[in-house]
């Protein structure tokens, strides 16, 4: 799969590329994007495209700026649609480096990286990731802006071939196995409006930057068809929200090292101290993997969504689940996760997670069998089922005492996420909403 810069270039010629796209993701997950024409094509093969990065989110570092994109060859792209003239469009997911060529910390991608060289010293190869981002189609009104009115009034898995969802979601499916994806299922889910098309698993930074590829994909083909693609965690109130199911295993070369056929769920020892790692630091992990004042409306019972930090081997209504599967697919489903998560981060601070419950071997919780949602709160105490934090300020508190997680993103992203997120929480308390002049104004 090694792609090269002659590769490119050939591609370039073949496709009649006339613009190149540069990527790389800001502090809250938005992808960001520089693009040049094909004229530029030699600077982009040689780390030579600058840009200033001191008005991107979380990157401001007003004394040094100046900022270079690395691209990463591998992830060479070409739209399957072209511009008004006929030219095709490349894309190319990108490192951010400073202008003496190291790496940049506050680049979420670089860290990513970083936590994965960790993960390599401890002889493991590869942190593979399974993502199910699930997401809503909405309708536009007539100045093209997004409504809360959906195109389908479809259910789970709903055969509705009429509709317009269900040819958009074709169409999303056909583009990305046009450029690479191996689409492995693509549904109608549980709410109005509400999809999810699910790729194949691939180590940690192919799937984080496939995601960020999937979601620009979503969006675009959606407004083609006049449509509105939203991942926000709970778009419509009263039913189910996007969730955005993170499947993690660690391999040692082609073996599973989270699989052991004689473990009653078919979990090693690794496996089983990973996850211990994920539910200790399940506080501060949900504050990167739900990042949003509204993540935290998804987050309650009756919706599939996880409430409780605890496990299990079968029922979904923990935060973490082990899907029953053979050798290679033997896997932890964390279920807390929500598509607003920037993934480097959320990826990075699983990762960190697992790696130190494995260095401190110590064996999760009893799993939950049953549904925790009929349990009483006594019940609850009893077998040590904590909650996850309710709200997003309830999150960044846990966040800021957590150590581990902390350094997983290092100082820089700590410090630009923890100064976006207050400043996010701090608006919305301020914010005077129609439900509480509802509720108030006759007092
Ligand atoms: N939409 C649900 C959530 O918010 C998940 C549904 C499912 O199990 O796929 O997490
Ligand atoms: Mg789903
Ligand atoms: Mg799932």
């Amino acid at each position: 799969k090694k792609i090269t810069a002659d590769d490119i270039r050939k591609s370039v010629a073949e496709n009649d590329v006339r613009f190149l796209r540069l990527t790389f993701t800001d502090i809250n997950g938005t992808l960001k994007a520089v693009e040049v024409p094909n004229s530029q094509l030699e600077k982009v093969l040689s780390n030579d495209i600058r840009f200033d990065g001191s008005s991107i989110d979380g990157f401001v570092r007003l004394e040094e700026s100046d900022m270079v994109l690395y691209p990463d060859f591998s992830t060479w792209a070409v739209l399957p649609w072209t511009d008004n003239q006929g030219g095709k469009i490349g894309c190319l997911i990108c490192s951010v480096h400073m202008t003496d060529g190291t790496e940049f910390d506050g680049d979420p991608r670089n860290n990513l990286q970083r936590i994965i060289r960790q993960m390599n010293d401890m002889s493991f190869s590869a942190f593979d990731i399974g993502f199910e981002a699930e997401f809503h189609l909405l309708k536009l009104d007539e100045n093209g802006k997004w409504t809360t009115e959906v195109p389908d009034h479809a259910s789970y898995f709903d055969l509705t071939s009429q509709d317009e969802s269900a040819s958009c979601r074709r169409d999303i499916v056909e583009t990305l196995e046009s450029i690479g994806f191996e689409v492995e299922a693509a549904h109608h889910e549980v709410g109005d409006g509400q999809q999810e098309i699910d790729f194949k698993f691939d180590d940690a930074l192919t799937t984080a930057d496939r995601v960020q590829m999937f979601k620009m994909i979503v969006r675009e083909i959606a407004k083609k068809h006049g449509l509105y693609a939203t991942f926000m965690a709970k778009p419509l109130q009263g039913q189910a929200g996007n969730g955005m199911h993170t499947n993690m295993s660690l391999f040692k070369g082609k073996k599973n090292a989270f699989y052991d056929q004689d473990n009653e769920f078919h979990l090693s020892n690794n496996a089983l101290f990973f996850l211990n790692g994920i539910l200790e630091h399940a506080r501060a992990i949900t504050a990167v993997g739900n990042p949003t004042v509204n993540s935290y409306k998804r987050l309650i019972p009756g919706y599939e969504a996880p409430v409780y930090i605890s496990w299990a081997s079968k029922n979904r209504s923990p935060m973490v689940r082990v899907p029953s599967a053979e050798e290679v697919n033997t896997r932890l489903e964390m279920r807390s996760a929500d598509p607003t998560a920037n993934p480097y981060l959320l990826l990075a601070a699983c990762l960190a997670a697992g790696l130190n419950g494995i260095k401190e071997e110590k064996m999760p919780m009893e799993p939950i069998n049953g549904n925790i949602f009929k349990l009483s709160e006594k019940e609850r105490e009893a077998a040590g089922i904590k909650p996850l934090p309710s709200t997003l300020h309830n999150a960044l508190k846990a966040f800021k005492k957590d150590e581990l997680i902390k350094s997983a993103l290092g100082n820089h992203l700590t410090q630009s996420f923890i100064g976006s997120k207050e400043l996010e929480w701090n608006q919305y308390t301020q914010t005077v909403s129609d439900w509480e002049r509802n509720r108030y104004m006759g007092y």
